[in-house]
Parts: structure tokens; C-alpha cells; sequence
């Protein structure tokens, strides 16, 4: 089978390259969900994208819409020449990931360190967040509604914080234990600091920070209450591999499907359907919550667009979705050559190798599984080998090994086609996942040659 880099030429891979950076430099803005949407609306706005409601309708054909719910969720639309009701070409991405959420009452001093108390946050491997520097981001709500920004250990000079693990040479019963519980989701603890406080008898270190977090935020400890702090790796996105033909980075699960769906409407001219991308945040912990993607948020976005036509009736919107298509854009498991034998050969994504189908994901007999259409797939196919897209199909994992959920069966609900079709990685769910920046750059022109082609 060929791969991406076989296809491209000197000028094509000069494209991939410059786009590949354009991603390195977005993801280290966009560690979060709220900063995605940020930067998500920074760049919809510079390419002439209005948000509904600032702009009535009706809008003419190749207009740039969006919307923003409580600021980790964004919905982009380009106006199709054709009726909205005729159906959307839907692209969906998360752009929440794995991380530890520091918890709402999280601070407290041991052994004369300050550390603040997490929840993890997603399926993790927890030995892999220990003993690397982390970054905190993430906003805190005064009672008076005030929002005060943190972000601390991205700049070079910044501190970062972190777990911390056992020395070696005192870890014979933690070596001897199982994998998932070397680790406890309880000991996952930030340390945070170790100066004390002048003249303070008790938890002098503890008063010492937070005197700091008066002092540089204005915040107060009963502040934590309303703060969404979210422990991130501290790392940058970085080239990989000696031939530098990869990416790697914290949170491409799913921010590399989110940014190529997005550089990808952001290149929509004037499509025949309407163009959508809708970002959504909480897939990690199962798509619920008001900005997930079970949330009815998305389907108000379709009524609101339909009212500026004044046909914002159930009639319309059911009819409307039942004729929209949808790539539900997460990533896949890139088959990893130190694993194989996780793998079955012939159905699975491998780097390199083009934007990844998966007609199911689920586990053990497709438990959970969307299994898109074969009439559906077929078509997919066809404007694929037109638009002389490289693309793979797998599934995640031998039958009885693999599986896992994406939003494809939410969306699926609503009666429009739907199919899983993402990028490859490696190290998914670690602090450091890889890519390739191949796949990144086809999975750009596949979305594209769907939302343009798609009908
Ligand atoms: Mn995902
Ligand atoms: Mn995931």
C-alpha cells in the first residue's frame, strides 16, 4: 500500500511543512478547550466569519457564520448555494483531552510542600503524568463574576509544577504492583510550593501560597470553588524523528482532527451544501454537559440558522438533518510496531498513510459501535479517489482487544449518515502523542474535498 509521502511532491511537501507549523504554533496556544475555542474564533473572525445574531438572515451563498457556547464550544458554518434543508456537510471534532483538573477544594501543605489536589480527567495510564513538569491553565470565577486567566509554566522562565514519583531505590513494592495501580488517582497531587510564610506557625507554606495567589491573581482559596484549573504538559509541540516526518505533542486526540477541520472550513469558498464544523469539549469523560456533544446546543445552531430563512420549524430541522452528512473527525490507533500483536494487520491505521475510516469503533462485537452505511462509505469513496485523497480504513485493534466511543453514534441519533474518519497517532491519551505530519496534511484535504464535494 502506498504511503501519503510516495504521493507528494517537492512543492506538495512544502505545503504540508508550512501547514505542519501553522499546527505546532496553534497547539502550543490551544492546551484547552476554552483556548481552542479562543483561538478557534480568532482565526474564524480574520477569515470574515460573523457570529450569528450579531448577523441576520437570510444569508446569501459563501456567508461565514459561527457561534460560541460558554466559551468551549464553537460552531462554524459557510452558507451552500443550495437550501439549508436540502442537508449540512458536518465536520465534528473534540478539543478537550486528558489532563489532570485541579479539584475544588485542592489545597493543603505535607511535609512542608504546598500541593494542590486533582482529579484526572479522561482515560489515562496515570504512571505516564508523574515526574514531568505540567502547566496550569485555566480560568477562576471571583463571586462577582469577575474572570481571572491563569496560565503558568509555558513561558521559558515561567515555574512549572508536577506529580512526583518514588525514587527506584525505594520502589520494590511499587514495581512489584499492576500497572493501572502503581499509580493512584489519589496521589496524583501537584506539588506547588515550599516557602514558608514568615511568622506563621501553622501551614506556613500553604499561607504562603496563597498570600502569592492574592498578590499576582487577586484570587482568594474560597475562589478554587468556581476555577476550572486544568494540569496540562508543560512540553511544546515538537518535530519528530530524524527524518522529522512527525509530530509530537500533548493533546492531538483529538486537536489535530479540530484544527484540520477548521483550517478546512476556513477554506470553503462557496460550497453547493452548507459547511459546518462544530467543536465540541467533554468527549473524554462520554460527551455529556451543556458544551458536549449530546447537549442540544448544536441542533439550536441549525433552528437559529433556519429562522434567518424563517423556517425555524420542527418540520425543517428534522428534515434538515435527516439530509446532512457527517465525518465525525477523532483520531484512530496508528498500528505501533511495539505492540503489533495488539493489531490485526489488515485492519489497521498506520502513520503515513492517509486520513483513517473506521465504519465502527466499538468493542466485542461492535458494542457501542456507529457502523456507518455501506451506501454512505461508498460514496465517500467516490469523492475521494476524485479529489486523489489517500485515505486507509481500520478498526481499533483485534476484535476482542480494542474499542472505544467517539461523538459519531450522537450525531448518528439525529438520522444523518455518519462515519468515523480521522488521523492515526501513537502514544494515545499520553502526555506526548505522535503523528504524522502526512496524515496531518491529508487529513486537511480530505475534510476540505468533503465539505466542497459531499453531496
Ligand atoms: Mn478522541
Ligand atoms: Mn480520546
Amino acid at each position: 500500500m502506498k504511503t501519503v509521502w510516495e504521493t507528494y511532491d517537492a512543492e506538495t511537501r512544502e505545503k504540508m511543512e508550512a501547514f505542519s507549523k501553522d499546527y505546532r504554533t496553534f497547539l502550543n496556544r490551544a492546551k484547552t478547550e476554552r483556548e481552542f475555542v479562543r483561538e478557534t474564533i480568532r482565526l474564524a473572525e480574520e477569515n470574515g466569519f460573523q457570529e450569528i445574531g450579531r448577523t441576520k438572515g437570510p444569508w446569501k451563498r459563501g456567508e461565514r457564520l459561527y457561534a460560541v457556547n460558554r466559551g468551549k464550544n464553537v460552531v462554524l458554518y459557510v452558507i451552500g448555494e443550495r437550501p439549508i434543508e436540502e442537508g449540512i456537510n458536518i465536520l465534528g471534532a473534540h478539543i478537550d483531552s486528558p489532563r489532570m483538573d485541579v479539584k475544588q477544594n485542592p489545597l493543603y501543605e505535607k511535609d512542608g510542600f504546598a500541593l494542590l489536589d486533582t482529579h484526572y480527567y479522561g482515560g489515562i495510564k496515570k504512571y505516564q503524568w508523574v515526574a514531568r513538569g505540567m502547566a496550569l491553565h485555566g480560568v477562576v470565577v471571583k463571586k462577582d463574576g469577575t474572570a481571572v486567566d491563569v496560565v503558568i509554566g509555558e513561558e521559558d522562565d515561567d515555574p512549572v509544577i508536577g506529580v512526583s514519583d518514588i525514587l527506584v531505590h525505594l520502589a520494590a513494592k511499587q514495581m512489584q504492583k499492576k500497572a493501572a495501580e502503581a499509580i493512584e488517582g489519589e496521589q496524583l497531587n501537584l506539588l506547588a510550593g515550599s516557602i514558608p510564610a514568615k511568622d506563621e506557625k501553622k501551614d506556613a507554606v500553604r499561607k504562603y501560597l496563597l498570600n502569592l495567589l492574592k498578590e499576582k491573581y487577586g484570587i482568594e482559596e474560597e475562589d478554587f470553588v468556581s476555577a476550572e484549573l486544568e494540569a496540562v504538559p508543560a512540553e511544546k509541540a515538537r518535530n519528530f524523528g530524524i527524518d522529522n516526518s512527525m509530530i509530537m505533542a500533548y493533546g492531538q486526540d483529538d486537536k489535530i482532527c479540530a484544527y484540520t477541520n477548521l483550517r478546512a472550513i476556513l477554506d470553503v469558498k462557496t460550497p453547493a451544501r452548507t459547511s459546518c464544523v462544530i467543536l465540541v469539549d467533554k468527549e473524554e469523560i462520554g460527551s455529556v454537559g451543556a458544551t458536549g456533544m449530546e447537549s442540544r446546543w448544536f441542533e439550536n445552531t441549525v433552528i437559529e440558522l433556519l429562522d434567518g430563512y424563517g423556517k425555524a420549524d420542527l418540520v425543517t430541522l428534522n428534515r434538515t438533518l435527516s439530509n446532512s452528512r457527517m465525518l465525525s473527525s477523532d483520531v484512530s490507533a496508528g498500528l505501533d510496531p511495539n505492540y503489533a500483536e495488539m493489531f490485526e494487520p489488515k485492519n489497521s491505521a498506520y502513520l503515513g498513510r492517509g486520513i483513517c475510516f473506521n465504519k465502527y469503533t466499538g468493542a466485542r462485537g461492535k458494542s457501542h459501535a456507529n457502523d456507518a452505511n455501506a451506501e454512505y462509505l461508498a460514496k465517500i469513496r467516490r469523492v475521494m479517489d476524485e479529489e486523489k485523497i489517500v485515505f486507509q480504513t481500520a478498526e481499533i485493534g483485534k476484535v476482542d482487544e480494542g474499542g472505544g466511543g467517539t461523538i459519531a453514534f450522537i450525531l448518528a441519533r439525529l438520522n444523518m449518515d455518519v462515519v468515523d474518519a480521522g488521523i492515526p497517532v501513537l502514544n494515545m491519551h499520553s502526555p506526548s502523542e505522535i503523528s504524522s505530519k502526512a496524515d496531518l496534511y491529508e487529513g486537511y484535504r480530505a475534510y476540505l474535498a468533503f465539505l466542497n464535494r459531499m453531496d
